[in-house]
């Protein structure tokens, strides 16, 4: 038969054995028979002992960047938390919980499920969903308490029927498009929209919003109309006799930057994450990062002058180096385009990553010449290193990263999310 004999005729290496056997008795247990460990302890063991790189949160910024928000927010004025995207990579129910307690009233996020994640964990406070999620989820807006964004009459009237059938009521905000063109019933359609749905008794219209294409550029007529089109078209609900609920539309660069756009409520994003959502900004509010990320060397040897580093080889060491390996890579959210062109810091001074970044892992390169009065650093298997945050006078930021890739803060710190164990202090 064609499997018992390959057609190179190669029979070599041809095990009795199918597998390897980890019991060194005779009779060896199955693979899937009992091992001297309890596998649930196991589960037990502390990521720290399972890799060495994680991602370090730092609750007590939440809690800063919650309160300088507050501070700025006009009396009387709510403030939502936007969790969305596991909290931008933080931790979407340790970060909802902490913004809560320091006092944000509302949460939002971007999809059912990660609502139902927040239910899960027992979080009681309100929930909005910032974009209308598929009819089909409905019963898990009902059952879960989570309020969608609504701009559609389908979409109102199959969650409004379906609450009604149950005998409940059907709780949405309201999305305006006032410009940006991404969701929400036109302006100007507005009360149209009202008129199409609001024989439906289920319907509650606890919020009306809208969402700002250029908050965080330089001062621009696109915001300004964006604005103007949003308090008429609340003027005109209130004229038409309809309440608009809580009314909100400012996104992080509003709350900071334009009281105006305050209205009943704020939704604050990259900044409870401390980051500045434009340079206008920085020097006006007091946001601390709340992310490090962190890594220990796993290998560190000297590499003869002229020989490669990583995938291409294109680096040369110089010979005078050590290069040291940290097992964090880009499926770790270390963009690989940021090979060669990023620091880390050990001991408390700047050290070049260099070659590739791989997949898994990556090196750095440490200076072995002494000159001057410049201390020499004696890198070892275990050292910590700091990837993203503080050591000293030094310091690695997701800010950087984000201006070196010519992308913004939210894109990296997701990223930074999606394998490394997450450690909150
Ligand atoms: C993501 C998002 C926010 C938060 O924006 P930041 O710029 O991160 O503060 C607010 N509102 C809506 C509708 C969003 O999609």
């Amino acid at each position: 038969m064609a499997h018992e004999e390959p057609l190179n005729g190669f029979t070599g290496f041809n095990r009795k054995k199918s597998s390897f056997q980890y019991s060194r008795s005779a009779e060896a247990s199955s693979p899937h028979g009992e091992v001297p460990f309890d596998l649930e302890k196991l589960d037990e063991m502390p990521s720290s002992g399972r890799r060495w790189a994680w991602v370090e949160i730092d609750l007590s910024a939440i809690r800063n960047n919650v309160l300088e928000a507050k501070r700025r927010l006009r009396p009387g004025c709510r403030l939502m938390a936007v969790v969305k995207a596991d909290a931008y990579g933080h931790g979407a129910v340790r970060v909802a919980r902490t913004a809560l307690n320091s006092g944000a009233d509302e949460l939002a996020v971007a999809t059912v499920d990660e609502g139902v994640e927040l239910r899960k964990a027992g979080i009681h406070a309100p929930i909005l969903v910032l974009a209308e999620p598929p009819a089909s989820s409905i019963p898990l807006l009902l059952g879960y308490h989570i309020m969608p964004a609504v701009y559609t009459p389908e979409f109102a009237l199959a969650y409004a029927e379906m609450a009604d059938a149950h005998g409940m009521k059907a709780p949405f905000h309201l999305a305006v498009n006032t410009g940006m063109n991404r969701i929400g019933v036109r302006a100007e359609e507005i009360i149209d929209f009202e008129r199409t749905v609001s024989f439906h008794r289920a319907l509650e219209q606890v919020g009306t919003f809208t969402h700002f294409a250029t908050a965080d550029m330089p001062e621009n007529i696109d915001f300004t109309i964006q604005v103007h089109r949003f308090t008429e078209a609340i003027d005109a609900l209130r004229v038409a006799g309809i309440d608009p609920g809580t009314v909100h539309a400012a996104n992080s660069a509003a709350l900071l930057r334009y009281p105006q756009t305050h209205f009943d409520m704020a939704r604050l994003g990259i900044s409870l994450y401390g980051f500045h959502p434009c340079n206008e900004t920085r020097g006006t509010v007091n946001l601390k990062p709340a992310m490090s990320v962190y890594a220990r060397i796993t290998e560190c040897k000297q590499v003869p002058m002229s020989e490669g580093v990583s995938y291409g080889l294109n680096y040369r060491s110089t010979g005078s180096v050590k290069i040291c390996t940290l097992p964090i890579g880009y499926a770790d959210g270390l963009n690989r385009a940021l090979s060669s062109r990023v620091n880390f810091i050990l001991d408390g001074t700047y050290v070049p990553q260099v070659g590739n970044i791989c997949m898994d892992q990556c090196m750095f390169e440490v200076d072995m010449r002494t000159y001057g009065t410049r201390r020499r650093l004696d890198p070892q298997i275990g050292d910590v290193v700091t990837v993203v945050g503080q050591q000293g006078d030094a310091v690695t930021t997701i800010t950087e990263m984000a201006y070196t890739l010519h992308t913004i803060e939210h894109e990296l710190a997701i990223a930074f999310s999606h394998r490394l164990p997450r450690v909150y202090v």
